[in-house]
């Protein structure tokens, strides 16, 4: 009896102190935001700061890999620790940040009644960007990835506001795209945590650079900053206008010989900076097509920082009668300039125009971003280098989204690739850090690297070595103290 009321009194006390602890936690747990299977991409951005019996979520994002591989943000942890959202908030709306959302619901990951905050253009855009996700086979459940999702998206406010009971947060522009935003916290312990999301500190069409840190009054500045963005890990800073400049003049003389310049872009971004600043160069008309044509109208429709732009829709003509338009407007011939998702040119109309202009020498195609390798735009540009190398007829396969061939093309047009990037580059994150802890007047306590491969957090650990007091690498599965 005595033992069994003692053993009783133990568990107790073990149950109390467990409870206690959990109650003062403040955690980091990475689920995604890391090199995915050793493929070494930048890994989908998720990470949940963990406040005693909550949890506070930073994106939720889905990672394309090649061969029509997905990387996924790992909800285990969380599952195991028994914690939920109790809110989640989305720093914009690209797919590798936002397209597990409803994968999450779908693992019953929210509390009840927990909101999804996002920028007025991130909530605009997040529904399509899961209906999509759903359609490429992400997740099961329609109606809990989806339908559920949309009506739990909530605009965040610009500036300070209360996330939690009791927790204060505070956000600002981060450039990169229109609404993105960077998100600080307050945790009880009184310790401010950053989270970056992607940071653009260059002047782009749509939107301006990033209020960070200038933005943000002192009582605000982090000691702790939780993701930062190491897409990019050049230390010297990238010349937008330039870049932009020189695609704008290729482009002008392509015209010049009467091409058809079909311009591979992102949707959500890139797609309407290229429309624009041909527009502004007096390019005309430029056309706009695919997915990128709504968020035009996205954009335009919802500000929320004082860095999102206003711009004209009259600059720029849509494709918005499907094939059939398209069909009339190639058989016009050049000169004609279409700017069309998808970027890699693994989807989107820009497939259609391939098919029509690969063994068309009147068809010159721009890739403008980083290149994921192995998809389409990349293997077009290595054909048509091996072409002019050896002076031999090279092909190109175009592939379903499975990564069935379709067909086998002889590369007879042109392209070529442009680096625009949204992202700052590593040197522009220092000289953010730099501002930061000459402002605090100290070190910051801890940085950790996430968002970049594993050659660019290993950069940039060491460049931000004298910065802070601790440095270390977010992977998926990473938990940090606070
Ligand atoms: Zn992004």
């Amino acid at each position: 009896m005595q033992s069994t009321l003692s053993t009783v009194l133990e568990d107790t006390i073990h149950l109390s102190k467990t409870r206690e602890r959990r109650e003062m936690s403040e955690r980091l747990l990475y689920i995604g935001g890391s090199s995915l299977n050793k493929n070494d991409g930048l890994g989908p951005s998720s990470v949940a700061l963990q406040i005693g019996d909550q949890a506070i979520g930073v994106d939720c994002g889905l990672e394309l890999l090649p061969r029509g591989r997905y990387g996924f943000p790992d909800f285990s942890l969380m599952k195991s620790e028994g914690l939920k959202f109790s809110a989640l908030v989305l720093t914009h709306a690209h797919l590798d940040h936002v397209g597990c959302v409803g994968l999450a619901s779908e693992n019953n990951l929210f509390a009840e009644g927990a909101p999804i905050y996002g920028s007025p253009q991130t909530n605009a855009i997040l529904p399509a960007v899961l209906y999509e996700t759903w359609c490429r086979g992400v997740g099961s459940d329609f109606h809990s990835s989806i339908n559920r999702t949309a009506e739990m998206l909530k605009n965040i406010p610009f500036g300070e506001f209360e996330i939690l009971p009791g927790v204060r947060a505070f956000t600002g522009a981060a450039g990169h795209i229109p609404g993105a935003l960077f998100l600080i916290i307050k945790m009880p312990s009184g310790k401010k945590i950053l989270f970056c999301g992607d940071m653009g500190w260059h002047e782009q069409e749509v939107v301006g650079s990033s209020s960070l840190p200038d933005g943000i009054p002192d009582s605000w500045l982090p000691d702790i900053i939780a993701v930062t963005d190491l897409t990019n890990p050049s230390l010297t800073r990238l010349d937008y206008d330039l870049e932009m400049g020189r695609l704008v003049n290729r482009v002008g003389e392509s015209l010049t010989e009467k091409k058809v310049v079909i311009i591979a872009a992102f949707a959500v971004g890139r797609e309407q900076n290229v429309a624009l600043a041909l527009a502004k160069a007096g390019i005309r008309p430029v056309y706009a097509d695919g997915s990128g044509v709504r968020m035009f109208r996205t954009f335009k429709e919802n500000r929320w920082s004082p860095r999102d732009k206003d711009f004209s829709l009259e600059d720029v003509e849509f494709i918005e009668g499907g094939n059939a338009q398209r069909e009339k407007l190639l058989a016009n011939g050049g000169p004609l300039v279409i700017v069309t998702p998808a970027g890699f040119g693994d989807g989107g109309p820009v497939r259609y125009y391939l098919e029509e202009g690969l063994e068309n020498p009147n068809f010159e195609f721009v890739a403008t971003s980083w290149l994921v390798p192995g998809c389409t735009m990349e293997k077009l540009l290595q054909k048509i280098e091996k072409r002019k190398e050896t002076g031999r007829v090279t092909h190109v396969v175009l592939e379903d989204e499975q990564g069935n061939i379709k067909k086998r093309y002889e590369v007879k047009c042109g392209a070529c690739h442009f680096h625009l990037s949204a992202h700052g580059g590593l040197g522009e994150t220092v000289e953010m850090v730099k501002k930061i802890i000459s402002r605090r007047g100290k070190k910051l306590e801890k940085i950790v690297a996430t968002h970049g491969t594993q050659e660019s957090k290993r950069l940039a650990m060491d460049v931000f070595r004298p910065f802070a007091d601790s440095l270390i690498p977010g992977q998926i599965s990473t938990v940090i103290s606070l």
